[in-house]
């Protein structure tokens, strides 16, 4: 009997014409149509993202403030600047083309300034969730110039291209959040000093992106694909949204404030300088003698700050945020059937502890886990555990036994 010939189950090719044929449970599939298919798939996909970005709602300033307030405690100068900025945002790119009315709205693109741990990626990632535009972070401390080992800038524009599901207008639209922007700063202030590799080189190239340019993209991100297809993005309606501790500028303010007040009568605004929140007085100068080169402090016009977080700040995190640390274990422990509680006074020690070891908002989360490993260890398996209520006994002791607080004391 003569054996039967195998084909392709959708065009019919037979095996002979195909270059692969992947065989399934009673079809058969050729190379061609299975790239046929992906070819429909993106198709598909690229339509329904621009449903998904194309219905954006917009948000008042004060909505969108409304909605920070449920995850990030304080702050609330940054809050009303990203606010404002975000629905500037929108409106911008909402704007139609209007031959009677040809006023441009330019972008203002933001730094926020504070110590690390004092809510900068926290608002960004808050203010993704509530997007209905295509949002990534980026660290700035693995961009290098081209041609160096690290990622190019253009590999920002790379992962912004892949929330958007390569739904290239979407991603022209997006926002995309530059985490540790001072990192790439000058060292010193003097420009004529030998070109340093890692800090101006990246700024200059981060500067094309922030100017708005047509940059040729390699959709997978990265060198390791070199065959891949460029892709081309414009910038120009990209909004930018930078974060950095910059460790030491309060010097430079306070150096500023001081100069001001010498060189001109500011007796009054020295009166009044908080001198234990000096970030508040930051300004794009002040940046600029950090060491972020002139034409990126210029197109990143909006500044901002965040307030360190004092113990008052750190409790409320503790407990008043939608997703706060206490929800979330009581959460953990309520899906084995135990009823988690603390004690107020155990509240304040996990402050105490965090601030002793300048652990800072991300210490609230390391001790609780010291505190509470034993418990989520043993009361799952326990037949008779229906309650957990954490005395400032039981913490202290479970803390001391805990790698934090092996930790030296700063
Ligand atoms: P940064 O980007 O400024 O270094 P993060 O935003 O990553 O700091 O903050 C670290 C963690 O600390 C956050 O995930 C959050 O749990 C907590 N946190 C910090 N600041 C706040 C705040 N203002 N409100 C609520 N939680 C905060």
């Amino acid at each position: 009997m003569a054996r039967k010939v195998e084909r392709c189950s959708f065009c019919g090719r037979e095996k002979s014409q195909t270059n692969v044929l992947i065989a399934g449970l009673d079809a058969h599939i050729c190379d061609y149509c299975v790239n046929q298919a992906q070819t429909i798939i993106q198709e598909e996909l690229a339509t329904k993202t621009e449903h998904k970005f194309s219905r954006v709602n917009i948000q008042k300033p004060v909505e969108i403030r409304t909605y920070l307030d449920q995850y990030v405690i304080g702050q609330e100068e940054a809050k009303v600047v990203i606010a404002v900025a975000v629905y500037n945002h929108y409106k911008r790119i909402m704007q139609k083309p209007d031959p009677a009315n040809d006023v441009e709205i330019e972008k203002s693109n933001i730094v926020l300034v504070g110590e690390t741990g004092t809510g900068k990626t926290l608002l960004a990632r808050t203010i993704a969730k509530l997007l209905k535009v295509p949002f990534c972070i980026a660290d700035a401390t693995v961009l290098t110039e081209a041609g160096y080992v690290g990622e190019d800038v253009e590999s920002i524009l790379s992962r912004l291209l892949q929330v958007a599901d390569f739904n290239v207008a979407a991603a022209e639209k997006g926002i995309i959040f530059i985490d540790e922007i001072d990192k790439i700063a000058r060292k010193g202030d003097n420009p004529s000093i030998t070109r340093d590799v890692s800090g101006e080189g990246v700024q200059q190239a981060l500067l094309k992106l922030l100017e708005g340019s047509v940059v040729n993209v390699p959709p997978q991100g990265g060198r390791k694909h070199p065959e891949q297809k460029m892709i081309q993005i414009d910038t120009k309606n990209i909004l930018f949204i930078a974060g950095g501790a910059f460790d030491g500028i309060d010097k430079i303010i306070a150096s500023r404030l001081r100069t001001n007040v010498i060189g001109y009568s500011y007796d009054k605004d020295l009166k009044t300088v908080d001198k234990s929140d000096i970030i508040q007085y930051i300004s794009p100068a002040d940046l600029k003698k950090f060491g972020l080169i002139p034409e990126i402090v210029g197109r990143m016009p909006v500044v901002s700050y965040l307030h360190p977080l004092n113990k008052e700040t750190l409790r409320r995190i503790l407990i008043e945020p939608k997703n706060s640390l206490v929800r979330q274990y009581i959460r953990l422990f309520e899906m084995d059937g135990i009823k988690l509680s603390f004690d107020e006074k155990v509240l304040d020690f996990i402050v105490d502890k965090s601030t002793a070891y300048k652990l800072g908002a991300r210490g609230l989360r390391s001790i609780l886990e010291g505190i509470l490993t034993d418990a989520m260890y043993e009361l799952p398996s326990s037949k008779t555990a229906k309650t957990l209520n954490v005395t400032l006994r039981y913490a202290t002791d479970k803390f001391e036994k805990s790698g934090i607080a092996k930790l030296k004391v700063a």
